[in-house]
């Protein structure tokens, strides 16, 4: 079998752009609907150092991120779906999703 070089190179150079595309519109995925929105549109969830999960509403919290949307909908659906759990690997009690329901709520006002 002959690789052909031509070919390689081009399909590298084409995920280098694809790359590059991404950087300029940061892209996070909703864990409540899954779509793919600008971070801006996005509340930030952390799970702190100390193994905290809190609404990161500054997103300067330190800590591991997931992001869902400003609305109480997504939230549910991430809580419903466990996607948090999933991405943070640990479990969250009841009353830090209500916690975190509260000041979503808050937050839209
Ligand atoms: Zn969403």
């Amino acid at each position: 079998m002959i690789i052909n070089p031509t070919i390689v190179k081009k399909n590298a150079q084409k995920g280098m752009r694809t790359v590059v595309r991404a950087k300029k519109t940061p892209l996070r995925m909703c864990t409540g609907c899954g779509e793919m929105k600008p971070k801006k549109e996005l509340v930030r969830v952390v799970k702190s150092p100390e193994g905290e999960v809190s609404l990161d509403l500054t997103g300067r919290k330190p800590g591991r991120g997931a992001y869902v949307c400003s609305n109480l909908d997504c939230l549910k659906a991430a809580r419903k779906a466990r996607r948090l759990e999933k991405a943070f690997s640990c479990q969250i009690p009841a009353e830090v999703y209500e916690r975190m329901e509260e000041e979503l709520l808050a937050n839209e006002k």
